[in-house]
């Protein structure tokens, strides 16, 4: 017997990982449905992961101070109010264990990331869809969606799988019209694609019901070391490490992590190409009568006329061995999420 609802789980989400049966087999295989840096991870950091290998019999660090006091270092916050997961997934998931329960109500917006669901369901809350704009977040649908049962409010900005994004001026007229006993999550799991943008951390800092969730599986290319983390007033930090595992990093993803958060110079340079790969793939579609909205984030969501033309460009896209991402669990099913890959792949996905 089992408390947790039926729900999509992770093996039906793992389906959108675009065609991997039909791709067996394939050698020259270029992935764009994941939104992974095709530059990879700074050489620092596979570095520091080689080096790491050599103390595998040892437990690694549980406070995981020294990745917290890199990331506070980099980004201007005090390390004692950051948390580390496996990947941002995990930091989603102690919230909503931490605070949503039975008869609670975990709001997102209809194109919201899949784990803000899953978490919520795997707590036993009530996950609550909320319209969106024309793709953009809509803050008053998420104020209006709010009730005396609301406790977490998650969004991502900017948003996946749309890529649109909304001002810090909206970020903190949501946070100031949702409930007192509502935590609004900001996920900036694309916040380092965004020049100068603070993914609302200023917002964490004057207000005691806002958290930030990051991860290093973008913009620092660490995808599978599964590392991310989040900054909280500190007594939200508090109750997150009571149900936090000692041990939830290894050592090597907490070296890989702390060399490649510390490599700025090698994060601006990935900013930088994605910028331009992204601007050249987005005209590229447009020139081809395949529409996106602009982009904030490292893929580009090319809407076509129909569901169906949308699934036949995926199979042929497939059948060159270019896997994008169908969204149609999104309510997108006339759309495709396309990774920004590398100049080659660039080119490759625009001639095919
Ligand atoms: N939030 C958003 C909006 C995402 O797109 C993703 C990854 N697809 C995540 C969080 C989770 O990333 P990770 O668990 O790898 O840190």
């Amino acid at each position: 017997m089992t408390h947790i609802a039926p729900q999509p789980g992770i093996m039906d989400i793992a389906l959108y990982e675009g065609g991997a049966a039909h791709v067996k087999g394939m050698s020259n295989v270029t992935k764009l449905s994941s939104n992974e840096n095709p530059l990879g991870p700074s050489p620092k950091a596979i570095e520091a992961m080689q080096a790491a290998v050599a103390q595998m019999h040892r437990y690694p660090s549980s406070d995981h101070a020294s990745l917290r006091g890199a990331i506070g270092d980099v980004y201007g916050l005090p390390a004692e109010q950051i948390i580390c997961g496996a990947g941002s997934d995990e930091i989603i998931a102690f919230l909503c264990q931490a605070y949503a329960g039975p008869g609670d109500e975990v709001l997102f917006t209809e194109h919201g990331f899949a784990m803000y669901r899953i978490s919520a369901l795997a707590a036993g809350a009530t996950p609550v869809e909320v319209r969106e704009r024309e793709r953009v977040t809509d803050v008053d649908a998420l104020i209006e969606g709010c009730t005396d049962r609301t406790r977490l409010v998650f969004i991502a900005n900017p948003n996946n799988p749309t890529g649109t994004m909304i001002s810090t001026a909206e970020l903190a007229r949501l946070a100031d019209g949702i409930p007192k006993q509502a935590i609004l999550v900001l996920d900036g799991a694309y916040a380092e694609y965004v020049e100068g943008y603070d993914a609302g951390a200023s917002l964490v800092a004057s207000r005691d019901n806002v958290v930030m969730t990051r991860t290093f599986s973008k913009i620092y290319g660490l995808g599978g070391a599964r590392v991310g983390w989040g900054y909280a007033p500190k007594p939200i930090i508090d109750v997150l490490n009571r149900i936090r595992g000692p041990f939830n990093l290894s050592s090597t993803a907490l070296a890989a992590a702390e060399a490649a958060v510390r490599d700025t110079a090698y994060t601006e340079h990935c900013r930088k190409e994605n910028a331009t790969w992204r601007s050249w793939l987005a005209e590229a579609l447009a020139e081809l009568g395949i529409p996106s909205d602009t982009s904030c984030a490292n893929f580009i969501l090319a809407r076509f006329a129909s569901a169906q033309e949308a699934e036949s460009c995926d199979a042929y896209l497939q059948s060159r061995g270019l896997i994008v991402r169908r969204v149609a669990g999104y309510k997108l099913p006339a759309a495709l999420r396309m990774t920004v890959g590398d100049e080659a792949s660039c080119r490759a996905l625009a001639a095919a």
